[in-house]
Order: structure tokens, then C-alpha cells, then sequence
């Protein structure tokens, strides 16, 4: 899955809850830790991302939404994590209102890419983390990368409404952006003693191939804790199976180190 650097990915599903955040910050951090400057852009309002790196939404200055909505700089506002080569380019809930105030904006569904096309040769991989739906923001997400990476839970429902985000991946490709390709499906969330993760996870391989990820992503409460303690998975507990998954993930992505 290695492709020649900088590489622009977005992760996406409309679905709130599959595990973009945690892909995009745990990923990003093993790549950076593989020697790979990483940047990782919160492109969602809830600003997951963002606080799960340890920036407190409080003391942002300038965000995505100035980014968006009012021409800053990506550069500006690019803060250093706590891990070596890691990097975020932080969101608060100022941009819940980009979704709407970006409708009547010029080159409404571009601004991002404009923005990241400014910054990336300074980074070997921009993460873009998409917010849960479909809207403007996404779009944005969509037309700024070269790829985009689905993370799809080992659950019940886990295809429902892929259709409509291939649709929507197409539909960029064909109208926005050329290049932009689905390069990863993530299986995410898998629980070794369930039947269902694994019918799952067959049934995701049956229909993209190898498109999936070879590793998994298991269900650990560590993943879901470090994002408290405003760390990725290899900060927080470094031996963990969880921080063990993500940096075989970022190998396997990335073709190992820098
Ligand atoms: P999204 O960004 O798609 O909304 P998140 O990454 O925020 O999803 O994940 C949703 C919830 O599930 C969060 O509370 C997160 O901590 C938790 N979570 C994500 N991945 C895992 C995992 N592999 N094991 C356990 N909990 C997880
Ligand atoms: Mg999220």
C-alpha cells in the first residue's frame, strides 16, 4: 500500500462513531513515530482529533475555521504534538458553522485543498479527519486527498451506507478531484470472541479485496481511554494491543520506516 510521499488521505464514513478519530490520530502518530512528518487535519467540529493530541479547544487561536472561512493560513495554525514528527491543525466547534456559512463561499468545495497544497512538502502524510456526515466539509476532505482510507467496524451494519460514501468518492473524483482514489478499507473495532467480527471482516475482504488492510484493529478499552489523557494509543500504554495494531497498520500503509 506504500505510494510515493507526500501522501493526502482522507478518513471518511458518514457514519458518527466507526473510528476515524482514532484512526487518523493513531495511525498518524505510529507514521510519525516510523520518522514520517505527520500532520493531521481536524476537519471535524467536534474536534476530536484535536483534543485527543492533547490541544486544549479553549486556548485555539486559529482553527480550521479560519482556515475555511476566512483565508488563514493552514501553516498558521499547525500546532506540534507531544509526539516527535507528529503535527495537528486544530478544530473547535467554530467550524459546525462552516457547513453552512461555506454555501454561498467561491471555490466553496476547494478551500482545503488550496490550503493543504500550501503545506505539503512540508509533511511526508496529511491525515484529514472527516467529520460524520456528508456535507461541505467532507467534499472539502475529499477534493484536498489523493486517497481515501475507510475505517468500517466489525459490527452489525458495518456496510450499511458504504454505497453512498463510494458514490460520493466518485462523484468527487469524476466532478473535483482526478486523482482522488479509495486506496484502504481499516477493519476496526474487532473482537476476537465474537463470530460476528470475523463474518464481518470476511464479508468486507469478500467485497474490496485487497483494498483491506491485512491487520486488524482490535476492541480495546485502552484505545478508547488514552484520547482523555490527550495521547495516541503508543504514548499511553506503548505496549498495549491496540498501540501494537496501529504501528503494524502504519508499517503495512506506509512500507515501513522513513
Ligand atoms: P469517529 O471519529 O468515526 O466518530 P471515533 O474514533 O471517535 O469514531 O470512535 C468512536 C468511539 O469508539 C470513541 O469513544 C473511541 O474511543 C472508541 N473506539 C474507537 N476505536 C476503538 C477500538 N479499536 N476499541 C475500543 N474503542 C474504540
Ligand atoms: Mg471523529
Amino acid at each position: 500500500m506504500s505510494r510515493p510521499l507526500p501522501r493526502v488521505i482522507a478518513l471518511a464514513n458518514q457514519k458518527g462513531g466507526v473510528g476515524k478519530t482514532t484512526t487518523a490520530v493513531n495511525l498518524g502518530a505510529c507514521l510519525a513515530e516510523l520518522g514520517y512528518r505527520t500532520l493531521i487535519v481536524d476537519l471535524d467540529p467536534q474536534g476530536n482529533a484535536s483534543t485527543g493530541l492533547g490541544i486544549d479547544p479553549r486556548a485555539i487561536e486559529r482553527s480550521m475555521y479560519d482556515v475555511l472561512l476566512h483565508d488563514t493560513p493552514l501553516e498558521d495554525t499547525i500546532e506540534a504534538s507531544s509526539v516527535r514528527n507528529l503535527f495537528v491543525a486544530p478544530a473547535n466547534l467554530d467550524l459546525a458553522g462552516a457547513e453552512i456559512e461555506l454555501v454561498p463561499a467561491f471555490s466553496r468545495e476547494l478551500r482545503l485543498r488550496q490550503a493543504v497544497d500550501a503545506v505539503r512538502d512540508q509533511f511526508d502524510y496529511v491525515l484529514i479527519d472527516c467529520p460524520p456526515s456528508l456535507g461541505l466539509l467532507t467534499v472539502n476532505g475529499l477534493a484536498a486527498a489523493q486517497e481515501v482510507m475507510v475505517p468500517i467496524q466489525c459490527e452489525y451494519y458495518a456496510l450499511e451506507g458504504l454505497g453512498q460514501l463510494l458514490r460520493n468518492v466518485d462523484l468527487v473524483q469524476r466532478q473535483l478531484n482526478r486523482d482522488l482514489e479509495l486506496s484502504a478499507i481499516i477493519l476496526v473495532m474487532y473482537d476476537a470472541r465474537t463470530k460476528l467480527s470475523d463474518q464481518v471482516a470476511a464479508e468486507v475482504r469478500e467485497h474490496f479485496g485487497d483494498k483491506v488492510c491485512r491487520q486488524v484493529v482490535p476492541r480495546t478499552v485502552r484505545l478508547s481511554e488514552a484520547p482523555s489523557f490527550g495521547q495516541p494509543i503508543i504514548a499511553f500504554d506503548p505496549t498495549s494491543r491496540g498501540a501494537i495494531a496501529y504501528r503494524e497498520l502504519a508499517k503495512e500503509i506506509s512500507g515501513g520506516p522513513a
